[in-house]
């Protein structure tokens, strides 16, 4: 079983006592060596008794990231265009080809026609009832109840999800990302205001910016280190190369059904509106960002790419794992009413986010890739249901394919930074094993985030991974 090495920070430094870089050599460090258990990737816990199994093996691993419970939708290339499919365990059931031959026939025709899209934004626009008609349909025919001639019938248009190239899921018309981490807020407050670190506005406004969607990759995509403008003290501002490459451990929401302009999502009907939930990695140049966003931004420190997992995990999947949002400090204020969820609803979700490094040097040295960091979906300021109503509250309307990222996502604790801003501004470089260190990302490193929900009781459903692997700039 391999080992991954988690370097982790004994000195544990509260939020808004963050040491300032002075002191950083008041940390010491420590590496951890972490099995794929202890770094909670392959424990499975035990399955629902009630759960069904599925008739394709590898569905039933423990340690697939895609069992029957989960059924994330993707596209893949297939024939010059390219296909719908739902993962199951090492396996992705072409959609188009079930549609086409028929497997699909008790579904209404409108669900039928979506699947034989060549993207998902068709689906989304149909909302919860016919997700939920697809998903029971998918969920009969890859369980382990359906008889052997059916089982024959499927069969064939099961392909292999090593062999296949992933394309992005939908046409993602509208991008914006938020900043809901109160963790991640604090801790880059603190680098630039040190001991104010939140803004009056951050426990009343969900923040946003709109982003770019046109360079949103797949994962797998590479991602070129950009160009751009950055002044360093002391010098006159200069087009160069970023220095200061990072990456930002966030997950995205897929907008289904939108909404009419005019007329805002209310809070309570928020969660109508998501089909599901994938990897962001918001790729962002610290030094193009430092100077562009003065007041505004940010603009093309983050234009330049952003990377997402091909799966989309259904919402209906990610049921189980719902929480109650992390609750508020008492001496903060509620939230506005149209930001304001009934108090019994479960709107965070319980799912484990990890960061991993693999430079160049490690891959030639046949070096596992590094886990930098764990944080978790729960913690969370504002939930993705508010960041729609918030949205959409002065009018503005979403539409099916588009993208909402939560912000970067770290946790209270050290180890849970999710970029390396974060990480390494107030501490040691980053120790690679074979010697290297980082503050920030060097050509050839590939950044792998990963995900997963998993409790007792319930099955494991994995997010897949969403990895990037950073290319020289350009010659100017
Ligand atoms: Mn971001």
């Amino acid at each position: 079983m391999p080992t991954f090495v988690a370097r982790a920070p004994v000195a544990i430094n509260s939020l808004g006592d963050v040491p300032r870089r002075a002191h950083a050599n008041e940390f010491s460090t420590r590496y951890w060596i972490l099995s794929l258990d202890q770094a909670g990737r392959r424990s499975g816990g035990s399955r629902m008794a009630a759960s069904q199994r599925s008739w394709i093996d590898s569905a039933n691993d423990p340690s697939s990231d895609f069992p029957l419970d989960n059924l994330p939708y993707g596209a893949f290339k297939r024939g010059g265009a390219s296909h719908l499919g739902v993962a199951i365990g090492d396996r992705v059931l072409d959609l188009h080809a079930c549609a086409v031959s028929g497997l699909l026939h008790e579904l209404p025709d409108n669900i039928q026609s979506a699947c034989k899209k060549d993207l998902l934004n068709e689906l989304m626009s149909l909302g919860s009832s016919a997700w939920g008609l697809l998903r029971n349909c998918l969920t009969s025919m890859l369980g382990d109840r359906i008889d052997e001639s059916q089982r024959s019938r499927i069969a064939p248009h099961l392909l292999q999800q090593h062999e296949l190239e992933m394309v992005l899921p939908a046409a993602i018309g509208s991008y914006t990302d938020f900043y809901t981490s109160i963790h991640h807020a604090t801790r880059i407050g603190n680098i630039f205001r040190p001991g104010s670190p939140l803004l009056p506005n951050y426990k009343y406004i969900p923040i946003g910016y709109h982003g770019r969607a046109s360079s949103i990759l797949v994962s797998g995509s590479p991602v070129r280190r950009p160009r751009g403008q950055v002044k360093h003290a002391g010098n006159e501002p200069e087009v160069a190369p970023t220095n200061s490459l990072d990456y930002e451990l966030e997950i995205g929401a897929f907008i289904g059904p939108g909404n009419i302009l005019g007329q805002p999502v209310p809070i309570a009907e928020s969660a109508q509106h998501i089909f599901g939930l994938c990897l962001v990695n918001d790729w962002s140049a610290r030094d193009i960002q430092a100077w562009e966003c003065q007041p505004l931004g940010p603009f093309l420190a983050k234009s330049f790419s952003t990377s997402i997992s091909p799966w989309i995990v259904p919402m209906e999947a990610l049921a189980p794992y719902r929480v109650p949002l992390a609750e508020r400090a008492p001496e903060d204020p509620a939230p506005l009413p149209y930001l304001r969820s009934p108090s019994s609803s479960l709107d965070a979700f319980d799912v484990r986010l990890e960061v991993f490094l693999q430079s160049e040097r490690m891959r030639l040295n046949d070096s596992p890739p590094l886990l930098l960091s764990a944080s978790n979906l729960q913690e969370l300021y504002w939930s993705i249901n508010q960041m729609v109503a918030h949205h959409t509250s002065n009018g503005c309307n979403l539409q099916p394919g588009d993208l909402l990222a939560t912000g970067t996502i770290s946790g209270p604790a050290n180890g849970s930074e999710g970029c390396l801003l974060e990480k390494t501004a107030f501490s040691l470089p980053i120790s690679l094993p074979g010697g290297e260190e980082r503050r920030f990302l060097e050509d050839g490193d590939t950044v792998i985030f990963r995900a997963c929900a998993n409790k007792e009781g319930c099955p494991r459903i994995g997010f897949g991974e969403c990895r990037g692997t950073i290319e020289p700039s350009w010659a100017p």
